[in-house]
């Protein structure tokens, strides 16, 4: 289970080694919704099959990693551990109420 926080200590040393961006909230910001974007044209380039049955699996699968990997490094940028920020949220989640629109 802590092998999250290992993954985070990777994506920051490699963008450190590789002079990436590892301080600028912004600049992760506009990387991953760049990456939405690449997600969402996977998907809408699909068949749009239900679950298990979709035809670029792999395709969406890489995109939505990176969407994961800036949305992990903006929580090391804020200092904080991805999977504790993930872990109280889930159990934020189990609680709360939501409305139907
Ligand atoms: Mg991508």
């Amino acid at each position: 289970m802590e092998i999250l926080s290992e993954i985070q200590s990777e994506i920051m040393r490699n963008k450190r080694s590789r002079n990436f961006n590892v301080d600028d909230i912004a600049i992760e910001l506009m990387c991953m919704v760049e990456e939405f974007g690449e997600f969402s044209s996977e998907y809408l380039s699909s068949n749009r099959a239900p679950r298990g049955e979709i035809n670029n699996k792999d395709k969406l699968l890489d995109e939505i990693a990176d969407v994961l990997i800036y949305a992990i490094s903006i929580c090391d940028i804020l200092g904080e551990d991805a999977l504790r920020v993930i872990k109280k949220k889930v159990e934020y989640n189990k609680t709360r109420t939501h409305k139907r629109f």
